[in-house]
């Protein structure tokens, strides 16, 4: 069953902290609805800039895995970061 993901806004961080779901063991919250599942951060980038390419990953520059707001989120390339170690 899919609750709503409500958030609550930190005046200092400007960080939008989910607090209708608890993380998982990864410290992230992940949403799992009947026809998409996905980490609550990786949903609202999808839903503000499109689909993640592949070998990519979604960032918080922020540091708070909890935290959704779109202007923390980082589209991170892992194969870039690949070229760049080799
Ligand atoms: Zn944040």
């Amino acid at each position: 069953m899919y609750k709503k993901l409500e958030y609550e806004i930190d005046p200092d961080s400007k960080c939008w902290i989910v607090c209708s779901h608890k993380p998982n063991g990864t410290g992230y919250i992940y949403i799992n609805k009947v026809y998409d599942k996905d980490y609550a951060h990786r949903l609202i980038y999808r839903e503000i800039y499109g689909d993640i390419p592949p070998r990519s990953e979604i960032r918080h520059k922020c540091g708070n895995k909890k935290c959704i707001n779109p202007e923390h989120l980082v589209l991170f390339n892992l194969e870039e970061r690949c070229y760049l170690e080799n």
